[in-house]
């Protein structure tokens, strides 16, 4: 079987865009009618002509949702543990080229945090770092899991691409969860956002997910920084490396994020803004595509946006979240990577999701079980 990079350099950008702004209400009314929607049917309805069924999408991915998750959420919360970055992002609070503070957590500190996140009742914890292989590279990561294991059952990462043998190697510290992000599966426009480091070499970052998946990651992440490129071609491109993944690598579950660019402290003009309306239609669209998938929504969205979202789909999603290293033991927004909109506490967010019928649920996996 090839890879997802030889499939999708062979898979059009322009034809695809084509394709998709071509969807008519017939095809929209095919792929809502479908029991098993295939990548075509998704196009349809990522497409301008499903924007009149965003009623009916949303109330088939509630269902489809409450068919497979029950009524629950799960919270997480994400741990930034070091600022320092050798890339540049144009998008990136962390980037090389910002002149910010950079800090890297010692032992201490990373328990200071841990004791914060225990107090407001976290299980599963997203460690996030920049890519800086001598200051946080995988010996720096191992012994951050170490430090975690005995606190969380769950142990989520978002940090730079590795390869096969050091993801076995996290895996057997406790490593559940490994997000990676394509940022953009557009490869001019990749390239135009990430002029320098490691992450400039875009074979790499693609071929990620194929490394998770020799490894036996329990769980993977995909998705696009929405608003990088045209926001639908970019989410087909993300649904097809998806349904690739779960082909081969059918042990692994797979999640997807939804992340809208943010105002930072390197600020990028976007070159497709998603409204609020077209980030429901995409979340249904993935719910209706795929009923297991988790879809998962950070604090980057508004309160009241949150708030709307959680009847619509979403199955995991972090609250009271800090995105500067020692963010919640001792904040300082000066060293943060983007600037949270969603500020309620975790009861605060809590009592919301409980006021909508919904149960919060802060420990859903153990991985132990693995
Ligand atoms: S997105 Fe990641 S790799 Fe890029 S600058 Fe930010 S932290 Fe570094």
């Amino acid at each position: 079987m090839e890879t997802f990079k030889e499939i999708a350099d062979n898979i059009d950008w322009k034809s695809t865009s084509n394709s998709i702004y071509s969807k008519t209400e017939v095809d929209v009314e095919k792929a809502l009618n479908t029991a098993k929607p295939n990548l075509e049917d998704f196009k349809a309805l990522i497409s301008p002509a499903a924007e009149p069924y965003l009623e009916e999408m949303a109330q088939k991915s509630n269902a489809l949702t409450l068919e497979r998750f029950g009524n629950t959420i799960q919270m997480y919360a994400p741990l930034y543990l070091s600022n320092e970055c050798q890339n540049i992002c144009t998008y990136c609070g962390f980037s090389l080229d910002v002149k910010i503070e950079r800090k890297t957590l010692t032992d201490e500190e990373i328990l200071a945090e841990v004791k914060v996140l225990k107090s407001y009742g976290y299980d599963h914890v997203l460690i996030v770092t920049g890519e800086a292989n001598k200051t946080v590279g995988v010996d720096y990561i191992k012994n951050a899991i170490q430090l975690m294991t005995p606190h969380f059952s769950h142990i989520s990462i978002e940090v730079q691409p590795l390869e096969q043998n050091e993801y076995e190697e996290l895996i057997a510290e406790g490593l559940n969860t490994v997000l990676v992000y394509q940022e953009t599966y557009n490869r001019d426009n990749y390239k135009k956002h990430h002029p320098k480091g490691k992450k400039s070499n875009y074979d790499y970052r693609i071929e990620t997910h194929d490394r998770l998946g020799k490894a036996g990651i329990h769980k993977m992440g995909v998705g696009v920084l929405i608003g990088l490129e045209d926001w639908r071609t970019d989410s087909f491109f993300a649904a097809s490396h998806l349904s690739y993944l779960e082909k081969k690598y059918w042990k692994s579950n797979y999640a997807i994020s939804f992340p809208r660019l943010r105002p930072c402290a390197g600020g990028v003009e976007l070159k497709s803004v998603m409204t609020d309306k077209q980030l429901v239609q995409l979340i249904c669209a993935y719910r209706i595509f795929n009923q297991e998938i988790e879809l998962s929504m950070s604090t980057r969205e508004s309160d009241t946006f949150r708030n709307n979202i959680i009847k619509l789909g979403i199955t995991s999603i972090s609250a009271d979240s800090k995105t500067d290293p020692g963010g919640y033991a001792n904040p300082n927004t000066n060293l943060e990577q983007f600037e949270i909109h969603d500020k309620r506490t975790t009861s605060q967010f809590i009592q919301t999701i409980k006021d909508q019928g919904y149960e919060p649920v802060f420990k859903g996996w153990d991985g132990a079980l693995q």
